[in-house]
């Protein structure tokens, strides 16, 4: 029998269910936004209370131990408030936000979604840079400002959002950037952050601001021989929009990743990994995930040693590729832990 020419994970569990909630539908433009998201990206609508309910109820009993919201922006819906409240009967929930649209008035009513639960709700706020100059040139002029008031907002409220940066720095100024964004944190009263460094998706904006992948930047059936599966949140997770239900929520542009109309179906279906993205995930292991380990350790060595005394991992060099061969060079780096 021939092989498929790509390798396909089978699903282990569906520990994470993920929601398109917003569709492609965002209040910034970002110029690294890996499925280009923009106020005027219109390609997968918003998701109605009452489609998110029905496949809350179709989950119910796939023992889903987390259920996640992403977009575009997710607070663009707006029925997010009530989408959560019906989330939160079921499990735990996070949503990935820009903080950007968080005044009190909406906080204190997300509060209120919180403390008539007894699952957590968290919140999961990307900004990219420790201060208008390095963040700004990538979100948007005042974003950074924005986004720190929101978070400043939410720890208020007394939530402990997770503040995601993609790596857009050197690997050797990670520990300083690292104590600089801790101190812009603290700074809105956020002590003791929760923080998590992602790797470049070379998809979408970001393959045009950066750099796309190689050929060689695949992966391949070889390659699997001896890989924890586990690393790949294919594996653990599907994503469900308005149109259909995907394999992750990194793929969201690519026809090889929907997998079917209902999520019953969808979790009988093996993820194709087809597409080049899926060597981010290869290297770098569960990015999707809440996970923070590592960065803890690398901003402590920064404040005991300095900032070159902090090794760190770091995974956006390009591969080596092998022209004669079309192989990798980076094939050593199966067990790395989530950033
Ligand atoms: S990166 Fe996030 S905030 Fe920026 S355009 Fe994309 S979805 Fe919106
Ligand atoms: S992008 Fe990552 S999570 Fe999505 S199918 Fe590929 S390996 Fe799996």
């Amino acid at each position: 029998m021939i092989a498929p020419r790509f390798p396909s994970v089978p699903l282990a569990a569906l520990d994470q269910l993920w929601f398109q909630v917003s569709g492609t539908v965002c209040n910034l433009r970002c110029r690294h936004c890996f499925i280009s998201c923009s106020p005027d990206n219109h390609s997968f609508w918003f998701m109605t209370r009452e489609m998110v309910r029905s496949a809350l109820e179709e989950s119910a009993g796939m023992d889903v131990k987390e259920y996640y919201f992403t977009g575009g922006e997710p607070f663009m819906n707006t029925e997010m408030e009530g989408i959560l409240e019906d989330t939160l009967a079921f499990g735990p929930a996070t949503v990935l936000t820009n903080a950007t649209l968080f005044p009190p008035r909406r906080v204190a009513a997300l509060r209120d979604v919180q403390d008539r639960s007894a699952h957590v709700l968290t919140f999961r706020v990307s900004i990219d840079g420790y201060s208008p100059e390095t963040n700004d040139p990538i979100r948007g002029e005042g974003t950074f400002e924005r986004a720190m008031e929101g978070v400043g907002n939410l720890v208020a409220a007394g939530f402990r959002p997770i503040i995601t940066a993609m790596q857009s720095w050197p690997c050797e100024e990670m520990a300083c950037t690292l104590r600089a964004f801790r101190n812009a944190l603290e700074s809105v009263g956020y002590d003791e952050p929760r923080l998590k460094i992602l790797p470049p998706l070379l998809i979408g904006e970001e393959a045009r601001r950066n750099r796309g992948y190689q050929p060689c930047e695949r992966v391949t059936h070889e390659m699997l021989h001896g890989y924890d599966l586990d690393q790949l949140l294919c594996s653990r997770a599907r994503l469900v929009t308005a149109s259909g239900v995907y394999a992750c929520p990194i793929l969201l542009d690519y026809p090889s990743a929907r997998l079917a109309d209902k999520l019953s179906e969808a979790v009988t279906i093996d993820a194709p990994l087809a597409e080049a993205a899926c060597y981010t995930c290869y290297t770098n292991g569960a990015i999707c995930s809440n996970a923070t380990t590592g960065v803890e350790s690398t901003v402590s060595a920064a404040e005991t040693g300095g900032c070159d005394a902090a090794a760190t991992r770091c995974g956006t060099e390009p591969a080596e590729c092998d022209a004669s061969t079309g192989a990798t060079g980076r094939r050593d780096r199966t067990a790395a832990a989530p950033a």
